[in-house]
């Protein structure tokens, strides 16, 4: 069997088209249009690079974005003034604070302070507690770009076994449980992996769907997985390469090994990547709109 491709890319652009048509609407009957705000806190280039791939995004779709700079030495009291300035500001509808923080700020009380209306990151306690009861929520967005790629491919999961390999708060566990789901996608039965987990190959060799997010590359191998299997691969990791650009970006699955055993697998990259700004983006819109998830 040769995997079909589950293309992260061409989805994430449809989503993005999504809200670019809808915002243009917005737009043209003069309602009020979606405002997204990132704070970010020291120089840390990844979260740089971050957060101006967000920006860019949100403005190519129409969506107004501001990004509010401050120092590494910022105090924890002034960022959370900062984030309750923005909460209060009833022309944003968005707020994400990039991680990571600075170590003398408590990552918890930051997120605890963003308003859950505007948390389009997911994260606040009550968008997980309402994620988790089955309540409309923001839906992170990694997890969420998972969902919606096994919605587009209408990938059936109802009585599947799902394994989940990883139970990190951002991927693994919200996963978990939204493929355990009263859904579509969801009614499966998961399994939940970590790196405590007794005779794992034993376990992924079951998996009807196996979802991959241990940050390990190249982890899961063909004779980790059956005959047919669906493969969703969450990492992303870039390795030294001798090539032009001196790296390979890889995932946790060893592509070439396991699509020649899946039925659909995601590439990496061009996979799980893209999904999760446009998520970003459609979290943002649905607040606005006040439709969650
Ligand atoms: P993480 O916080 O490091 O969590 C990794 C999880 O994998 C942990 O639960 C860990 O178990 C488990 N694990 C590690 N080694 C294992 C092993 N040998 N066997 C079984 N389980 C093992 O990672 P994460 O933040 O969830 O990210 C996972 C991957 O996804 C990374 O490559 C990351 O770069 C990527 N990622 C991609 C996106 C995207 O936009 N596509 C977004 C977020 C993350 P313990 O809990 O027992 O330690």
């Amino acid at each position: 069997m040769t995997a079909k491709i589950i293309d992260g890319k061409l989805i994430a652009s449809k989503v993005k088209d999504e809200i670019k048509a809808e915002v243009a609407e917005m737009i043209d009957n003069n309602l009020d249009t979606p405002h997204l705000v990132a704070i970010i806190v020291g120089e840390d280039p990844a979260s740089q690079t971050y957060v101006a791939s967000k920006e860019r995004a949100a403005k190519s779709v129409g969506i107004t974005s501001s990004v509010y700079k401050y120092p590494a030495d910022t105090t924890e009291e002034e960022l959370l003034k900062a984030i309750d300035f923005v909460n209060k500001d009833d022309d944003v509808n968005g707020l994400i604070v990039q991680l990571p923080l600075p170590d003398h700020i408590n990552v918890s009380k930051v997120i605890e302070s963003i308003d859950p209306a505007k948390d389009v990151d997911g994260f606040h306690p009550v968008n997980i507690g309402k994620m988790v009861a089955g309540e409309k929520s923001f839906v992170s967005a990694t997890p969420a770009g998972v969902m919606e790629l096994l919605k587009r491919y209408d990938i059936e999961t109802e009585g599947k076994h799902c394994v989940v390999l990883g139970r990190s708060n951002i991927v693994g566990s919200p996963l978990s449980i939204l493929m355990s789901k009263k859904t579509n996608p969801g009614n499966a039965t998961v399994t939940l992996c970590h790196s405590k987990t007794k005779n794992l190959s034993e376990i992924t060799s079951q998996a009807d769907i196996l979802i991959a997010a241990i940050g390990s590359p190249e982890f899961v191998k063909n004779d980790m997985v059956k005959e047919g299997v669906v493969v969703i691969d969450v990492g992303i990791h870039r390795i030294p390469a001798d090539n032009e650009k001196g790296y390979i970006i890889t995932g946790d699955v060893d592509f070439d090994e396991v699509s020649k055993k899946a039925s659909y697998i995601t590439p990496v990259p061009k996979g799980v990547g893209p999904m999760t700004i446009a998520m970003l983006l459609k979290n943002t819109l649905s607040s606005l709109k006040m439709e969650y998830s």
